[in-house]
């Protein structure tokens, strides 16, 4: 790499060669030499995609709002190529980089991508036990969620974890949005002006909505740790299903994160309760029967400061521990998933009582799927629309109460009046 020094000193944002310079200072700068700019990485993705059209492809989708855009590649793993039929095959849905520090998030992303394309392999697992597997299964890796918070990460502010204009990704979903604990920082988890009001969360709903996936991970970093639902209760789902899923990350934790990893509900694992989270919404809403959020890394002793440190192992060999663990974690649950869902799990079975909100939420999408493409217009108008059912829905019952009133008035004013002879 040392070839590259010159190179990189042309690459490297200022930001960074001021970090770099100072021996002293409190915080680790981004190692250059273990980490890919979100610029280079989204190159690789890209190229091995072009790599491997018989297995591989890649899609960009772009959403904005009021003067702010967020662009989101989804690479999509399929024997089939674009041929592929998703309805036919175990889907799964995975996406990286949601929180802009978590750096090494995406570098997982792309080696289970590189994996997928055998370029390369893991230690230890059978290639024939593993193509049965991948035959079966649709995988759809977002890579670098948050791009916008990304590129403040490198250039700005090595601690954001928002997107590009201050919102916490991970809390601007529709269940439970909103309610804020006692602790609340806004700089760590502004929920945005209304659930869904950012473009990333907007395509992250879309694509889950029409893709209807069984497995859902959602991967982070800043601990160890394998949470299924919920995050905003201190308790999982009742029943054998949550039983199994915890089964499985007992399991996984066995294997992959040598006994290291919390196990639990988000919200019951962590001390605090979050709210309005994607991995609560795969859940209630979208009906993910597997719906995680791992956390594959995390540095306690790390200043709190230290965000680079604290949320990314900063040396060679913890680098390649954490992508060998972790990529070999998703291989298990590729090959698990499936046999789980056959078991124990249908997507009926996680119905459950809604709010009216998420009630709307899920029809209004599901109208758009059975119609396509064509009704994609009504999800840029969700939150109008739910909006002015509020509205109707109150007007309704004022009118109701208006009416009910004028009768009963006019019914004791009948009776108050003595009868005058005419
Ligand atoms: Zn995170």
């Amino acid at each position: 790499m040392a070839f590259l020094l010159p190179l990189l000193i042309l690459l490297v944002p200022p930001a960074f060669l001021v970090a770099n310079a100072v021996p002293n200072s409190t915080f680790t700068p981004i190692n250059r030499d273990l980490y890919h700019s979100r610029t280079e990485l989204l190159e690789q993705v890209k190229a091995l995609v072009h790599r491997h059209p018989d297995k591989l492809s890649v899609d960009t989708i772009e959403a904005g709002n009021k003067g702010y855009q967020a662009e989101i590649t989804v690479v999509t793993y399929c024997k089939m190529g674009r041929e592929c039929d998703e309805r036919s095959k175990f889907r799964i849905l995975l996406s990286f980089g949601q929180h802009g520090r978590e750096l090494i998030t995406s570098e997982v992303a792309l080696r289970i991508l590189s994996i997928l394309s055998e370029e390369q392999f893991l230690p230890n697992v059978n290639a024939t036990s593993l193509n049965n597997t991948l035959d079966k299964l649709i995988i759809k890796v977002v890579p670098m969620e948050n791009l916008n918070g990304r590129k403040r990460v490198e250039e700005e502010d090595p601690c954001e974890r928002r997107n590009g204009r201050g919102v916490d990704l991970n809390r601007n979903w529709s269940v439970d949005w909103g309610k804020k604990e006692k602790d609340y920082d806004p700089y760590e988890e502004n929920p945005g002006i209304a659930p869904f009001s950012e473009p990333e969360a907007q395509i992250m709903r879309k694509l889950a909505l029409s893709f209807e996936p069984h497995v859902w991970v959602n991967v982070h970093s800043g601990m160890e740790a394998l949470f299924m639902p919920y995050d905003h209760r201190n308790t999982t789902p009742d029943g054998l299903p949550a039983h199994r899923i915890k089964s499985l990350l007992s399991e996984l934790n066995q294997v992959h994160c040598h006994n290291h990893c919390m196990i639990g509900s988000g919200g019951g694992s962590v001390g605090y309760l979050a709210h309005g989270t994607a991995t609560d919404y795969m859940y209630d809403i979208v009906k993910v029967p597997m719906a995680f959020t791992f956390e594959i890394y995390g540095d306690p002793t790390a200043s709190s400061k230290d965000c680079f440190k604290m949320f990314n192992p900063v040396d060679l060999t913890t680098f390649n521990r954490v992508l060998n663990d972790w990529s070999a974690a998703f291989f298990s649950i590729f090959k698990l998933g499936p046999h789980l869902f056959d078991e124990s799990l249908s997507r009926t079975n996680t119905d459950k009582w809604v709010s009216i909100d998420e009630y709307l939420d899920g029809y209004l999408m599901e109208r758009r799927n059975r119609y396509g493409k064509k009704f994609e217009v009504l999800d840029l108008g969700m939150q109008e629309i739910r909006t002015y059912f509020r509205l109707f829905l109150l007007s309704s019952v004022l009118l109701l109460f208006m009416f009910c009133s004028r009768i009963a008035k006019s019914k004791s004013s009948r009776t108050g009046v003595s009868p005058v002879p005419v």
